[in-house]
């Protein structure tokens, strides 16, 4: 499997090597470390030495934002992204425009991004993904990254969690239409769940496991060319959210809203006895209602219709195959119960979302559209 990533240290005394890897390979006045005003004492300690730049705490990932960065990173030969997952997308994005490398030091477990190569950014309100560079080096130092702040590690809980059903829509849409799954990517992507999975939360190892899984899934998109493997229709309600055309803006973190995604799907997956097709429209008087000035866009996304000339023969004809998709799935309960051990947060109402019927459906009535990608939810009627 191609990753470009090399090398990739999780562990005790990550900070020095990635102090040795820069001095090796770069002239430290070359180099710009990248921080927020949260991060900036872990990138003062780590890099001292090395030229800082530093966002507000409160930044978002927009392509607009990051033009300071590029003024100061303009002379520069290559960046370090000292921060979680924003400050990682900013500096991906910014490296990438600027054809410079760029080294991944994550300080908290939160998101599966860092070794991933696309950059997800917000432009005038959408959820965009671009094609980027990933990191050519990564170090986690566990000194650093194991005291976090608890709702950032809980969130990384909650984006890893997520892969039961990433994983399981990518069954769902090789079943259906035949999309290819590589096996290797899949066992990949698999075996970062299990690690999350199967550990004892709280402890310093359970961090630096967490950090492990969430590194391993961003190689398994960075392998796959996509965010295939690791995001599914669980990713597309928690876009939907971020996009703020049915909802208020939430500060809730994104991995926290992919955890409230994971459990509502999961419940309602896991009791599908009826395959019966999804009808997606792409009319604009349809999709406006919900997505407003970002509708044109919506609409480029999702066409040509990925389950054009799908029948309602194919999914009953398919239904055995879909069945023994959804047994693979775990119980609920057992992902709620890892979920409270972890500290995540769990209903709409937790992450600032309604927690109504008529919010719900509309969620699962709208998810689909975020990306053309097939998943369960587009396919078939969910209640
Ligand atoms: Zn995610």
């Amino acid at each position: 499997m191609k990753t470009a990533t090399s090398p990739v240290m999780i562990g005790d005394g990550a900070a020095r090597a990635a102090r040795k890897y820069i001095s090796q390979n770069f002239a430290e006045k070359s180099v710009l470390a990248v921080c927020d005003t949260n991060t900036e004492p872990i990138a003062k300690e780590a890099f001292d030495g090395i030229e800082r730049f530093a966002f507000p705490g409160d930044v978002i990932a927009d392509p607009e934002l990051a033009s300071p960065l590029s003024e100061r990173a303009a002379a520069k030969k290559c960046l370090i992204a000292v921060g979680s997952g924003t400050v990682h997308d900013l500096v991906r994005h910014t490296a990438h425009e600027l054809g410079i490398p760029f080294i991944s030091f994550p300080t908290a477990p939160s998101v599966d991004g860092f070794a991933s190569s696309v950059a997800a950014m917000t432009v005038s309100g959408q959820k965009v993904t671009f094609p980027s560079s990933p990191p050519v080096a990564l170090f986690a130092e566990p000194e650093i990254f194991a005291h976090a702040p608890a709702n950032l590690s809980a969130a990384g809980v909650g984006d890893m969690l997520g892969k039961y059903i990433s994983l399981f829509d990518w069954r769902v849409a090789n079943i259906v239409i035949g999309e290819r799954i590589d096996g290797q990517i899949y066992a990949l992507e698999q075996s970062a769940l299990e690690k999350v999975a199967k550990a004892e939360p709280g402890s310093r190892e359970f961090a630096v496991r967490l950090m492990g899984a969430l590194v391993t899934s961003g190689l398994a998109m960075q392998a796959a060319g996509n965010s295939r493997p690791a995001s599914g229709s669980e990713h597309h309600l928690s876009h939907l959210w971020e996009m703020h055309c049915i909802n208020e803006p939430t500060a809730a973190l994104h991995g926290e809203k992919v955890g409230v995604a994971t459990l509502l799907l999961l419940n309602r997956y896991r009791s599908l006895e009826k395959f019966i097709l999804r009808k997606n429209r792409y009319e604009r008087e349809y999709l406006l209602p919900a997505f407003g000035k970002l509708t044109d866009g919506i609409i480029r996304e999702n066409l040509p219709d990925p389950l054009s000339g799908l029948s309602q023969k194919t999914l009953d004809d398919k239904k055995g195959e879909l069945q023994n998709a959804i047994s693979l799935l775990p119980e609920p309960d057992f992902v709620r119960g890892l979920m409270a051990s972890c500290g995540c947060k769990m209903t709409l109402a937790s992450v600032g979302l309604p927690d109504t019927p008529e919010f719900v459906s509309k969620s699962l009535e709208f998810a689909p559209y975020v990306r053309r990608r097939v998943t369960m939810l587009k396919l078939c009627h969910i209640g």
